[in-house]
């Protein structure tokens, strides 16, 4: 079956790690034999962008966590997509359950801070994730559908743009949904974008799952056929996320 869509696998190292570890996770793999066929973006807390990328082989990318609506001005403790893209990172996630519910981020603000990270020329992994009382609720479409909206009606460049379906149950609870959950619900967006947005962009976009992705739950879920990668929290720290970049091998 020929790969339509790059397979793109994204790393978020949320607030973990300090130089050496770090150092030392880079090491790994600028030196492990990667799958070619696999766009690898690592995110990096703020405070080492820098480092991060002036330490990790080129063929890697880098992406921040977060950044703020505009360009620059007194937004204490923000960073902006310019210095962003200053330290040579082209990448930030925005949109993280963690964002939306630790940090009470609305739909509006990250529809907002997408719209100005791909002005300023970050491509963008765009999260989206229903919660365990909305899937109870059989709402899991509805939630996700008004989340992805609110993201696509900020977007000009679909290229520029990875979606990545994060069930909240899922992450970092060890919980990871069944191929077959993420399959239907990566389906249904696949739809969604056809839909709403274009064929052309449904058939190219990638769609990325997240929630306790882990080396031996990596390979049945990159079968799924909408399945175009992932976001791996818990095990992108360890040396298990090069079993989960060669997932297709
Ligand atoms: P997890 O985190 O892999 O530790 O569940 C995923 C994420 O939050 O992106």
């Amino acid at each position: 079956q020929p790969q339509i869509r790059k397979f793109f696998v994204g790393g978020n190292w949320k607030m973990n790690g300090d130089k050496k570890s770090l150092g030392e996770l880079i090491q790994t793999l600028n030196t492990a034999k990667l799958d070619a066929n696999v766009e690898v973006v690592c995110g990096s807390p703020a405070i080492y962008l820098d480092f991060v990328r002036s330490k990790m082989d080129a063929k890697l990318g880098v992406a921040a966590q977060n950044c703020y609506k505009v360009a620059k001005g007194a937004f204490t403790g923000e960073i902006s997509p310019a210095m962003i893209k200053d330290v040579g990172v082209n990448w930030v996630i925005l949109g993280h359950s963690e964002r939306r519910h630790v940090f009470g981020e609305s739909d509006e603000l990250i529809g907002q801070k997408t719209a100005h990270a791909l002005e300023n020329g970050l491509c963008v992994i765009a999260c989206i994730g229903e919660k365990l009382d909305e899937r109870e609720a059989g709402i899991t479409e509805k939630v996700v559908f008004a989340q992805t909206k609110v993201i696509a009606d900020n977007v000009k460049d679909w290229s520029k743009v990875v979606l990545a379906y994060e069930p909240v149950w899922a992450i970092g609870t060890g919980k990871t949904a069944s191929p077959a959950q993420a399959q239907e619900v990566h389906d249904k967006l696949r739809a969604w974008v056809k839909t709403n947005v274009s064929e052309a962009v449904a058939n190219s976009v990638r769609i990325i799952y997240g929630g306790s992705v882990t080396g031996s739950t990596c390979k049945e879920l990159a079968s799924q056929k909408d399945v175009d990668g992932f976001l791996v929290g818990g095990a992108s720290l360890k040396a298990e996320f090069v079993e989960i970049i060669n997932a297709n091998v």
